[in-house]
C-alpha cells in the first residue's frame, strides 16, 4: 500500500497494487553452466527481500503530513509489517529507483551488474530504472 501526498487525485487516498518488478543483471562472462546467473539467485535474493520488506505492509513516505500516520505506522509494526519509509514521495519512479539500489546490493557478490529495473505498479503503467 502507499500513498502520494498532495497528489491532485486519487492517488492522495491509501491503496494498494499489483507491483510486478523486472531486474535486468548483465556479467562480463556467463558462468560454466552458460548463465548470467541463476534465475533462482535473484528470486531468492530480491525476491525474499521485497516479500520481507515491501509485501503485505506501506511503503510511506516520512515527511507525510497525513495525521493518521503515526497510528497506521504503529499498527503494522505491532503486526510485525512495519511501514517501510521512503524519503520521497513513494511513486513507482522512486520505488523503482530504490529497488534498483537494493538489487545491487542483495547481488553484489554474485559478480553481476543491475543494469535496468521496470517496476509495473499496475498492468498498464510501469516506471524503469536505467544505470
Ligand atoms: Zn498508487
Amino acid at each position: 500500500m502507499h500513498r502520494i501526498p498532495r497528489h491532485e487525485s486519487k492517488c492522495r487516498a491509501y491503496h494498494g497494487h499489483r507491483y510486478a518488478a523486472e531486474i535486468t543483471a548483465v556479467a562480463p562472462e556467463l558462468d560454466a553452466l552458460g548463465r548470467v546467473v541463476d534465475f533462482g539467485v535473484i528470486k531468492e535474493r530480491v525476491g525474499g527481500w521485497i516479500d520481507e520488506n515491501w509485501d503485505h505492509t506501506a511503503l510511506l513516505m516520512r515527511d507525510d503530513p497525513d495525521p493518521a500516520i503515526a497510528a497506521l505506522a504503529a499498527a503494522n509494526a505491532a503486526l510485525g509489517r512495519p511501514v517501510y519509509w521512503t524519503a520521497l514521495p513513494p511513486t513507482a519512479e522512486v520505488i523503482v529507483a530504490e529497488l534498483a539500489r537494493i538489487a545491487q546490493d542483495l547481488l553484489a557478490d554474485t559478480g553481476v551488474t543491475v543494469v535496468a529495473v521496470r517496476l509495473w505498479e499496475t498492468p498498464n503503467g510501469s516506471a524503469e530504472w536505467r544505470a
